[in-house]
């Protein structure tokens, strides 16, 4: 079977972290860590959630072309590093979790890139999650539900859409997906 890159978009709580760790509890799946400039939420860790590092690392990398794509939102940058991608594909799939603008710039880097957008049952239940989670004050929360909107106006770009409602069954849908195309 090929090795596939799987990109997974959604906004923010909709449970994406959630999905991606769990689909690449195998070993034969890698969840790519990115770099960002945004400060670590309580629990999370270097090297784990993210590479955390500072804007004028981020930047020289950026010239130095170490992403295969980035983007900046709500004042951070965020991007995935190119050699990690590239080398694991010769081994495994590999999943990346990133914004909208970011997966589209995957697609035109690798055509064959699998997109699938997690999309919530309703906005009051992704800003129910938002507020479950803890991790944001309410501004911050106000902020990125007002990008909802945006980002679910790209599903049209996606080859897959699926609703997070119930987690397993989002994860089966998934999984499932998945093997379609690794074995198309
Ligand atoms: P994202 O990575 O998209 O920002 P998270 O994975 O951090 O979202 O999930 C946001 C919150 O919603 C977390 O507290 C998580 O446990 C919870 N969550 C995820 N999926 C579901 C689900 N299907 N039903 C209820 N809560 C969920
Ligand atoms: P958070 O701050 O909640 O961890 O992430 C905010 C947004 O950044 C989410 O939509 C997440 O998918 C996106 N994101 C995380 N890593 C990357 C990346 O490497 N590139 C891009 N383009 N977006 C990312």
């Amino acid at each position: 079977m090929k090795n596939l890159l799987f990109v997974i978009s959604g906004p923010s709580g909709v449970g994406k972290g959630t999905i991606a760790k769990i689909i690449t509890e195998s070993d034969t799946v890698k969840l790519s860590i990115s770099c960002t400039t945004r400060l670590p939420r309580n629990g999370e860790e270097d090297g784990l959630h993210y590479f955390f590092i500072t804007k004028d690392e981020f930047l020289s990398r950026i010239d130095k072309g170490e992403f295969l794509e980035y983007s900046e939102h709500f004042g951070n940058y965020y991007g995935t590093p190119l050699s990690f991608v590239k080398e694991t594909l010769k081994t495994k799939d590999v999943v990346l979790e990133i914004d909208v603008n970011g997966a589209l710039e995957v697609k035109k880097a690798y055509p064959e890139a699998v997109l699938i957008m997690v999309v919530p049952p309703t906005i009051e239940e992704l800003k129910n999650r938002l507020i479950g989670r803890g991790t944001e004050s309410i501004e911050k929360i106000e902020e990125r539900i007002k990008r909802v909107e945006y980002e679910l106006e790209k599903k049209k770009y996606y080859d897959y859409t699926v609703i997070n409602d119930n987690l397993q069954d989002a994860v089966k849908e998934i999984k499932g997906v998945m093997l379609k195309e690794k074995t198309r």
